[in-house]
Order: structure tokens, then sequence, then C-alpha cells
């Protein structure tokens, strides 16, 4: 059954607990899996632009508890986004699509420069396009970076994958079996009640531009296509 595809062009955020598949490094039945997903949805005519997070290998303030500076830990928790981003861009040639990954640190090897209207320009070609590297800068987040990537590539939804939550709750779903899962969110309600799925800088950076927010579970095989869909799976946090 054809599902008629409502967005041109989208965000995907994968959080880096998604590669690791819980562990630290780079699971590659669920990175596979996860490429071929996106390779259908790129083989169907929408042009995905991925924003990978760095959780499996470190988070800036986890690693301050090792008495490193704050600053430090973020830029290697922007290497870890890197190796990510060179995972999936691997596994997603191997499901036969091109792709370019683009890190906001330069590292020529590897990835392009960020250039965002390069960016655009592989999407248009139907190239799937992995930015890297978080923004650059420490004190952020890669769900920042989804958010402002979302906006600059001109992107109709940023779709938040998460790893085994298939939306918003009022609590962590994990550890309250009475946590209740929200259909719909104002970004104001998101950022009154502090909920934690993403941080608020990226929140408020969505409400100020009126960017709508999908969070969905990714450990459900075709999520990602169905989420393009346009389809009510997940929270819906908008105006
Ligand atoms: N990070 C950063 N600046 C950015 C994006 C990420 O300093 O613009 C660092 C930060 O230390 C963060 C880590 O990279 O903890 C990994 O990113 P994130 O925690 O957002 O990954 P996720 O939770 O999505 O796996």
């Amino acid at each position: 059954e054809e599902s008629q595809v409502a967005y041109q062009r989208v965000l995907l955020k994968l959080s880096g607990e998604v590669f690791g598949g819980g562990k630290l490094g780079v699971d590659p039945v669920v990175v596979a899996s996860i490429a071929k997903e996106i390779a259908e949805v790129v083989r169907s005519g929408t042009q995905v632009a991925v924003v990978v997070g760095g959780g499996n290998y470190f988070r800036g303030a986890e690693l301050t508890t090792t008495g490193m500076a704050r600053d430090r830990a973020d830029y290697m928790g922007m290497l870890g986004t890197v190796m990510n981003s060179i995972a999936l861009q691997d596994f997603c040639e191997k499901a036969g699509i091109e792709t370019r990954v683009q890190s906001a640190i330069n590292m020529a090897q590897v990835a392009e420069p960020y250039i965002p209207r390069r960016a655009e320009r592989h999407l248009e070609k139907g190239r799937l396009v992995i930015f890297g590297a978080g923004s650059g800068m420490p004190y952020f987040s890669t769900d920042t970076v989804a958010a402002q990537r979302a906006l600059e590539i001109g992107a109709e939804v940023l779709l938040m994958g998460k790893q085994g939550v298939d939306g918003v709750y009022n609590k962590d779903p994990q550890a309250h079996a009475d946590a209740v899962k929200f259909e719909n969110l104002t970004y104001d309600q998101f950022l009154t009640e502090d909920l934690k799925v993403a941080d608020a800088t990226a929140i408020s950076l969505a409400r100020d531009n009126d960017l709508n927010i999908v969070f969905f579970n990714l450990s459900v095989p075709g999520n990602i296509a169905r989420a393009v869909a346009g389809e009510p799976i997940g929270t819906l946090v908008s105006r």
C-alpha cells in the first residue's frame, strides 16, 4: 500500500545511542538496518539530511566527572559524532545511495566542510547529507544543531529519532509505569514542563522559528518512512 509522502525535505536526527545499540561503538546490525530505511526514503524522492549524535562514544558533560575541562570534553564528544557519520555513510552507500558527510570541524580527508548551500545542492541531486561534529562549538548539543541545520537548509520538519521510546512522555517511561505519552505538545508546554527528551536550547530555537519537531521511535522498523510520510507516530511539538 502506497502512503503519501508528506515532506519533500527533512532533517533526521539520530541519537548516538542508536548507533551503539546501547553500548560503546558501532553496532553494524543496527546501523545497517537504519541505513536501509534511509536509502528507501531517499530513493522514494524525499530529500534527507541527517544530524548524528555521539552519546555512544562521549558526552562532554559526563566526561567532566573525570576531571576534564568541559570544552575539551565537548570536542571529544563532537569527534565521536564524526565516527558515527562515517559509519552511517558507509552503510548508506552499501545500501545504494550517494552520500556526503559535512563536518563542522575541518577534517578534509574524511568530510567536506559544512557549507550549507552546497549541502542543499547535494540534496537536490538526491544525495543523503550527513552533518557531523555538531556545531563545532562546545556547550551545544546535537539536538540544537539538528534544529539549526533544519532551519538553515530549509527542511520542513525535524524528525527526532529516539532509541526505544515512541515519543515524549510526562516522565521517563522506562522508570515509571504510569508515564503518559503526549500526542501533541506546544513548544511552551515542552519548556515549562522541563521535559528531558531534548534540550531547551533546541526547543526554543525551534519555537522562535516555527520549526515543527516529531519525536519517534527508531527501533520500530519502517518508522523513518512513516515519519517522513507525515503519519502521526510519536509526538508532534509545534506552536
Ligand atoms: N557536542 C558539542 N557541541 C555540539 C554538539 C555536540 O560540544 O554542537 C558534544 C557534547 O559534548 C555532546 C557530545 O558532543 O555531549 C555528543 O552529542 P550529543 O550528546 O548531543 O549526542 P546524542 O545524545 O544525540 O547521542
